[in-house]
């Protein structure tokens, strides 16, 4: 669904932006947004760089001023802007995973972890249970006593995710908490970060521009363009059924087509492309002018080029990465990938054929 469409909040959403906009200058970084981010779910705010994600969290923590719209959190309003109403981030009772994990050098992991308690004013007794509990969760019990310049990128990265968990604020917001570790590790933490967030239960807005790492976390993916949300679901409906190229293209890869003619044949309606080439169509009426037909790579099936039927490629290049195989392959209606998974490698230059059913056609509006 197109946000632009909607400027309600859905009453039942936990955390929720309405018509929001902020500028800087007379630059617009935001531009009306309105989404509903659901409680106890990990919400992926997913996009290049520079189209507002962080922009959008810190709108939302009360560290950034909106220039109009409104910032519900917990289904109070922390901020609009007639008639005004402007909570601190201090009453906000959200806490923030950095990039940079702003922990305290001078500091040992545990009084790290402690800061919010103590900002709190949690008497000490009950401070040294949470810290316990939280260092726990994170497998960094043994290294509560240990400075925290001793510890790697990926511990440190933990010390900050423990002082959220201790910190009890129903939401967290986390901005591309994981891209300052190793591939290995980020992985890792992904698998973490998704067990302790369904163990606590908390509502979690995590920003990258990683779309693996956004679909490997999320429960809903939420992508931006240039200030403005432009499609959101859940990962694989996203994958699935991308309203548009820009879905298609930023989530995973995928063969567009954009030129075709939708026609009828005596075996029902078909796309026909250049070359004489003719896909099964799933729908019974042309699709709306500007339209594009998007495939993703795994869903052609590689078959003999004398099987009837068989759409004729020659393969251009090969790349085998283990459990699959990726191929390029020139056709009469243009460049297309393909992926096959556990075959025999074909080489560059072999002849091909291919097939592809109808529900793996995808329709984008633009
Ligand atoms: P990234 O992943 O690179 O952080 P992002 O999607 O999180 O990207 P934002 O950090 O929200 O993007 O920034 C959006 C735009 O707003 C950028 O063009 C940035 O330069 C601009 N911007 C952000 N903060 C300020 C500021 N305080 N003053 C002026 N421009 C700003």
């Amino acid at each position: 669904m197109a946000a632009g469409n909607r400027d309600q909040v859905n009453p039942t959403a936990f955390v929720a932006i309405q018509n929001l906009d902020k500028s800087f200058g007379n630059q617009k970084i935001l531009k009306s947004i309105t989404e509903s981010f659901a409680e106890a779910k990990i919400s992926v705010l997913l996009g290049p760089s520079g189209c507002g994600k962080t922009t959008t969290l810190r709108c939302i923590a009360g560290l950034e001023r909106p220039s109009a719209g409104r910032v519900l959190l917990a289904g109070r309003t922390v901020y609009q802007d007639a008639p005004p109403i402007w909570v601190p981030p201090e009453r906000r009772q959200v806490s923030m995973v950095f990039q940079s994990y702003a922990i305290w050098p001078h500091m040992t992991v545990s009084e790290n972890v402690s800061l919010p308690l103590r900002a709190a004013g949690v008497p000490a007794s009950k401070r040294v249970r949470d810290v316990g509990a939280a260092l726990e969760m994170v497998g960094l019990h043994a290294f509560a006593d240990r400075s925290v310049t001793q510890l790697s990128g990926g511990q440190q990265q933990r010390v900050a995710l423990a002082r959220c968990i201790v910190s009890e604020s129903p939401v967290i917001l986390m901005d591309e908490p994981l891209s300052n570790l190793d591939a290995k590790l980020r992985v890792a933490m992904r698998i973490e970060i998704r067990q302790l967030q369904r163990r606590l239960g908390r509502t979690i807005l995590f920003v990258t521009h990683d779309q693996e790492e956004a679909m490997s976390i999320a429960d809903r993916v939420y992508l931006y363009s240039e200030g403005t949300v432009i499609q959101n679901g859940p990962p694989k409906e996203l994958y699935d059924n991308p309203a548009t190229r820009y879905t298609a293209e930023f989530l995973g890869r995928a063969n567009i087509i954009s030129v075709f003619e939708w026609g009828m044949s005596q075996h029902g309606p078909e796309f026909r492309l250049p070359g004489g080439v003719v896909l099964p169509a799933a729908v019974d009426a042309p699709p709306a002018a500007g339209s594009m037909l998007c495939i993703r790579p795994e869903k052609w099936r590689l078959i003999s080029p004398q099987a009837p039927g068989a759409i004729l490629g020659r393969i251009s290049d090969t790349t085998f990465v283990g459990d699959r195989t990726e191929y390029g392959i020139d056709t009469s209606f243009g460049h297309l990938i393909a992926v096959e998974l556990n075959a025999d490698v074909r080489e560059p230059g072999d002849n091909v054929g291919l097939a592809i059913a109808s529900r793996e056609i995808k329709i984008l509006a633009e």
